[in-house]
């Protein structure tokens, strides 16, 4: 039985006051209503984790990252290794995100050299994939998407897949559950392909102007085993709804 997870990517957002508050918010709400059996991870920038890590522990909220370094230590000016985000009781980690590859220059190498070296240091990784406007335009969406899971995903690969069309980040249009149905599948397939029977199992997240309005209709779509939602996990509310839409 797959165990649904909604990750929060919370990106730059967040100084102390208001991570807090959106923190109590989000305990509140689930100590009212239950999500049972469902994950729910938040992942606020680095500089908020050493506050949140104790408001969290114990509750049912996990706390995770959107980035680490691949190496354990060393001259890495302005890196965090992923020993360092355990230490604080941090327990996942979001990896190749397309902001991430954008900004930084991240290519798949990158991705799944961290993927190894998070996992390593017993963190789950959330290893984000997807294709851009010009490739979906250009028929060309399930090449990209096929390159990267080769390329982003090590050999016992054990975390989370998310798929994230470029196109539908921070812009209010989701894809479609159709769009959503048949690139899962396809995705799931490579798995299978890269990996086997452990590739029938690992779970893959849906990312991309997930909202209250359509979060129901994405997670009842056959495969996808949850969210990684951007904009919408600042708002406790509107979060704890997507939380609450999982079947
Ligand atoms: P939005 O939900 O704001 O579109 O962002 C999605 C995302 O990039 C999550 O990682």
């Amino acid at each position: 039985m797959t165990t649904p997870i909604i990750v929060g990517n919370w990106k730059m957002n967040g100084l102390s006051a208001d991570s807090a508050d959106r923190v109590k918010a989000l305990l509140a709400g689930l100590a009212s209503q239950r999500a049972t059996g469902t994950e729910v991870v938040i992942c606020p920038p680095f500089t908020q984790l050493a506050l949140l890590a104790p408001q969290l522990k114990g509750s049912p909220v996990a706390l995770g990252a959107q980035n680490c370094h691949m190496d354990e230590k060393g001259a890495h000016t302005g890196d965090i290794a992923p020993g360092m985000l355990t230490d604080l009781g941090v327990t996942h980690v979001i990896l190749g995100h397309s902001e991430r590859r954008r900004d930084h220059g991240e290519v798949d190498e990158t991705v799944r050299e961290k993927a190894v070296s998070a996992a390593k240091a017993g963190l789950t990784p959330v290893v984000c994939i997807g294709e851009t406007e010009d490739q979906r335009q250009s028929g060309e969406a399930q090449d990209a998407i096929g390159w990267q899971i080769k390329g982003s995903l090590p050999d016992g690969f054990a975390g989370v897949v998310a798929y994230e069309p470029i196109w539908a980040i921070g812009t209010g249009l989701a894809a479609t559950p159709d769009d959503i149905r048949t690139t899962v599948a396809f995705i799931r397939a490579e798995l299978v392909r890269q990996f086997g029977e452990s590739g029938k199992t690992l779970r893959i997240l849906y990312g991309g102007s997930v909202d209250a309005g359509n979060a129901a209709s994405i997670l009842a779509i056959p495969d996808v085993a949850g969210a990684l939602v951007g904009g919408a996990s600042l708002k406790p509310d509107v979060f704890l709804s997507i939380v609450h839409a999982v079947p």
